[in-house]
């Protein structure tokens, strides 16, 4: 399964955004504990004519900071998928950083720029991180604009409770009962966490500056 990517509405496209995300990407995948230059990466994809590019430089700045900090003591190991076996289907498990910490425990995270939502610990894929992680492996939720790394940490009822909902999900999914809906746009679209290429058709740019 991918996540489906927003072809009409994306905030995502945001040339701050994207230039934050490829100095962060490149933190997250570089080979080496080397970390690269933000100055770079803005000065590529910042909003350099946007009246406002210092703020957003300034905001954007923050985030990855914190995630160098963040990561300071670990040693960053290789990435690699982790897989939940859940009978009629395999769930794949991507984490956004995979370390080693000071302590010799393992951690894995995910990684937004954004704020932390009311129930992101609680959720689904939480608890998809968790049973991946399984004993090995401790998870974090991380939310780069709220400067939080909340570890991930339900309890066994809890899990089994989500696991259910996910067998059902899944079973769902496997029955097509969520098809794209053409009058709807990701993330509201039914088909979002199944999309993999956007279907054939012209791009819509909406709201976007
Ligand atoms: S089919 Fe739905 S989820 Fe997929 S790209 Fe289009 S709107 Fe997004």
């Amino acid at each position: 399964m991918q996540i489906g990517h927003d072809h009409r509405n994306d905030r995502s496209r945001s040339p701050e955004y994207a230039a934050v995300q490829g100095a962060i990407d490149a933190l997250l995948n570089g080979p080496s504990n080397e970390i690269p230059d933000f100055d770079e990466y803005w000065q590529a994809r910042g909003p350099a004519e946007n009246a406002n590019a210092e703020d957003y430089e300034v905001a954007g700045r923050r985030l990855f900071d914190f995630l160098i900090t963040l990561r300071k003591s670990d040693k960053p190991l290789a990435l690699c998928d982790f897989e939940i076996d859940i009978g009629a289907a395999k769930i794949v498990v991507k984490p956004d950083d995979y370390v080693e910490r000071s302590d010799g425990r393992l951690v894995f995270r995910r990684i937004w720029t954004g704020r932390k939502t009311s129930n992101a610990t609680e959720s689904l894929d939480a608890a998809a991180y968790q049973l991946a992680a399984g004993r090995d492996a401790e998870v974090e939720f991380v939310f780069l604009t709220d400067e939080v790394a909340a570890p991930i940490s339900l309890s066994q009822k809890k899990i089994k409770n989500r696991q259910d909902k996910i067998v059902d999900a899944v079973g769902k999914i496997l029955s097509g009962d969520f098809p794209p809906n053409p009058n709807r746009t990701c993330p509201r679209c039914p088909h979002f966490f199944v999309c993999g290429n956007p279907p054939d058709g012209p791009l819509i740019k909406k709201n976007l500056n």
